[in-house]
């Protein structure tokens, strides 16, 4: 057995959140009746000409700055030629030798290591219609999607594992996200990736062949289609056999990939300038406009928490990870001083109850203020906190009648335990009933405490005041 490298060069395509399509007033819509948002200019019939959607080109423009790229002021739009039944045209209005954003990078952070994956280019192009391949063998096909504006943002081949790849494809949807220029919904196909992976023997300095797989729908698959052409590739190396050139497809049903056809080159394409559209010049003023409205970005946005709010690495980095979870952190925390607490919150409990996906919350932002300040204030103890926290999110999930959680705390009686009397009553409690660890400790064993506080804690309900209790429990052992 040799030892093998992987390469990894990701191509996303993401559908900009633009009103109407790239180069028609068609509606940008998904999940529409199907052909029913066509025209003769993205059916591409005899005579129709494009025209360019300036919004279309602002939101790439953003994307293509928010990666740290250059933006070309002068550029086109180029055509691919190809045919294939989603593409009434016979052809993609892409972009060839002059993409829109070319030179970038974005920080990802993967096993805890930071390292920057480089941006080739990022390029618009309008996307084709969708194949709808039915149980009897039957295709249908739904033209909704042609002409949907597109950015295809292609890396630098600079990821050495399945891991790192999907740590990119994380931190670009979530700038994405950020931004506003995408919805990112994979399983709604306006986010796609494909793969280009070489594998060559590790102390190799050349690239192995590239074998591209296509059209990955979601993160995980991204990772398993990797690893299983890595392995699909090593196994062929070893048995002294060569890596072909070819573009495959990744099953999710047997977790392979299989051949989809053997590689086409970009000559294939017969690339050419478009000639129904004139050449793109930006301006500056135009470029300004975009990097002054550029939202501020997870990686900033990570650091900020770090040194302003004092939270940990680790917090931060999570917190920014989900682009609505960040919302919500940021928009919680201006109604609350404890900042740190509302982390915990939002990390321990919530991301526990939620069961999406990605982080979604049925509860407001200002009942987690709330909460965070009972508790901060030391009105209600941490797990009536998130005790409160469980009520309040599942009353949200059934829509039901939502009380402010003062008011909850009030009716049932959930207010910490401060009061001296109550507190060395519980504590005389906790000591009759833990007989063993009483003994225990007072023969030296400071772990039984720990198992006369908690009976403490259960007798209060998780009410009562852990520092104050624990003081009272240590003096009533110590009269013993
Ligand atoms: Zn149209
Ligand atoms: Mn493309």
């Amino acid at each position: 057995m040799n030892k093998y490298k992987m390469t990894v060069g990701l191509e996303v395509h993401a559908e900009l959140k633009t009103n109407t399509k790239i180069f028609c007033s068609c509606q940008n819509s998904f999940g529409q009746k199907p052909n029913s948002l066509v025209c003769p200019i993205c059916m591409g019939l005899p005579g129709a000409l494009p025209s360019l959607n300036r919004e279309a080109v602002i939101l790439a423009v953003r994307a293509g700055l928010a990666c740290g790229c250059e933006i070309e002021r002068n550029t086109k739009l180029d055509r691919k030629n190809y045919f294939y039944p989603d593409l009434p045209k016979a052809f993609q209005i892409s972009q060839y030798d002059k993409p829109l954003c070319h030179g970038g990078k974005i920080e990802i952070e993967d096993n805890g290591k930071k390292k920057y994956i480089g941006i080739t280019r990022i390029h618009i192009e309008e996307d084709a219609g969708k194949l709808l391949h039915g149980e009897n063998g039957e295709t249908l096909i739904d033209y909704n999607r042609c002409g949907v504006p597109l950015i295809e943002i292609v890396s630098m081949p600079c990821i050495h594992s399945s891991s790192e790849a999907k740590s990119y494809l994380k931190e670009l949807r979530n700038i994405l996200l950020s931004l506003g220029v995408s919805d990112c919904k994979m399983n709604e196909g306006s986010m796609r990736c494909d793969v280009n992976i070489s594998v060559a023997p590790e102390e190799s300095t050349e690239m192995g062949q590239k074998v591209e797989i296509k059209n990955i729908n979601s993160f995980a698959f991204a990772a398993k289609a990797i690893d299983h052409e890595f392995s699909r590739q090593c196994a062929l190396l070893d048995s002294g056999e060569q890596i072909l050139p070819q573009t495959r497809r990744y099953n999710e049903a047997t977790g392979k990939t299989d051949l989809m056809r053997t590689k086409e080159s970009a000559e294939d394409y017969r690339f050419f300038p478009e000639p129904d559209l004139l050449p793109l010049h930006l301006g500056e003023d135009e470029i300004n406009r975009s990097l002054r409205s550029l939202p501020e970005l997870p990686s900033a946005r990570k650091e900020r928490y770090k040194k302003e709010l004092l939270l940990s690495d680790y917090d931060a980095n999570i917190i920014c990870s989900d682009p609505e979870l960040s919302a919500l952190f940021e928009k919680a925390a201006q109604g609350t001083k404890y900042k740190k607490l509302l982390a915990n919150l939002l990390l321990g409990e919530a991301l526990r109850l939620c069961k999406s996906d990605g982080f979604h919350s049925p509860m407001k932002a200002e009942y987690f203020s709330e909460l965070c300040e009972l508790w901060g204030e030391e009105k209600i103890t941490s797990s009536c906190a998130k005790k409160l926290l469980c009520r309040l999110w599942e009353d949200a999930e059934q829509k039901r009648l939502l009380k402010h959680p003062a008011q909850i705390a009030e009716d049932e009686g959930l207010w910490q335990i401060n009061s001296e009397d109550e507190l060395k009553a519980l504590a005389q409690k906790a000591i009759e009933k833990s007989p063993k660890a009483v003994l225990d400790f007072k023969a030296g064993k400071e772990r039984a405490f720990g198992t006369i506080k908690g009976a403490l804690m259960s007798e209060s309900g998780g009410k009562a005041n852990p520092q104050k209790a624990e003081e009272i429990l240590r003096r009533l052992l110590n009269e013993i």
